[in-house]
């Protein structure tokens, strides 16, 4: 496969989606073996506004994740390669759509990821805004704040909630600082990841997209490539870090905290 499109390129943004997990047994949302193909229903459970208004669906929300594989997970070949190629010294930030937290876990510093979705290893009360790490303890009912007796939720984005504006001002510039925009595994169906790219490619910069299915910014890219994320991944951070990333390349982007 030609990378040329790699030549040159001291900063990379990375926009990782469901796609980057599969290998590691966490299924997409929306592909044949995806979680709301599966079961449609369980979309209620995963909206704010039928959350927060009926204990069964919180109950079910959380039974929901107390059996979800992204606790057990491990990071895969393409969450290596990604955190080999920052500790190599290149200019890697990482926003992902995922909340499973594989990218730190493949050992990308933390604050090189931006988590547009949230997390689930954080848990948010509804009344005060505390957070607290998620408890794994089995429970599987309803979950109050221990403070003020509010309703805690997932510290991860639902339906029918807005991002963080903070996130997405934050992932905006980080998008048209970086001289490549490398999706992985988003469809790009949804917002923000949709506008990030507008936003790289309005700018400038170089989009390469590696994803099974096409999407709707294939024809804007530089390249577009079919191949298995897993194998794929480490080649294309391999020709990055052969053919690029200076020390140069750390100047913070503002807003941003330096290497
Ligand atoms: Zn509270």
């Amino acid at each position: 496969m030609d990378m040329s499109w790699a030549d040159g390129v001291t900063r990379v943004a990375v926009l990782t989606g469901a796609g980057i997990s599969t290998d590691s047994g966490i299924p997409d949302y929306r592909g044949p073996d995806g979680v709301w193909t599966r079961d449609p229903s369980l979309v209620d459970a995963f909206t704010y506004q039928s959350f927060m208004a009926d204990a069964d669906v919180r109950a079910r929300f959380w039974r929901t994740y107390a059996g979800h594989p992204a606790w057990t997970a491990r990071p895969n070949a393409a969450h290596r390669a990604l955190a080999d190629l920052e500790r190599g010294g290149f200019a890697v930030r990482v926003l992902t759509q995922n909340v499973d937290g594989l990218h730190q876990k493949a050992g990308s510093s933390p604050r090189k990821v931006l988590e547009l979705h949230g997390s689930i290893r954080e848990t948010v009360c509804t009344g005060c805004g505390a957070r607290t790490p998620t408890a794994i303890d089995g429970a599987d009912g309803d979950r109050r704040c221990a403070a003020c007796g509010g309703i805690l939720k997932l510290g991860v984005v639902m339906f029918g909630e807005h991002l963080d504006p903070d996130t997405v001002g934050l992932a905006e510039r980080i998008a048209s600082h970086s001289e490549l925009m490398l999706v992985v595994g988003s469809s790009l169906q949804v917002e923000p990841v949709a506008s990030l790219c507008a936003v790289a490619v309005n700018g400038g910069n170089r989009l390469v997209i590696v994803n099974r299915d096409p999407t709707p910014y294939d024809s804007l890219a530089t390249a577009v490539v079919r191949e298995p994320i897993g194998t794929v991944v480490p080649r294309i951070c391999a020709a990055l870090s052969g053919g690029g990333g200076s020390s140069s390349a750390n100047e913070a982007v503002p807003g941003l905290p330096g290497r």
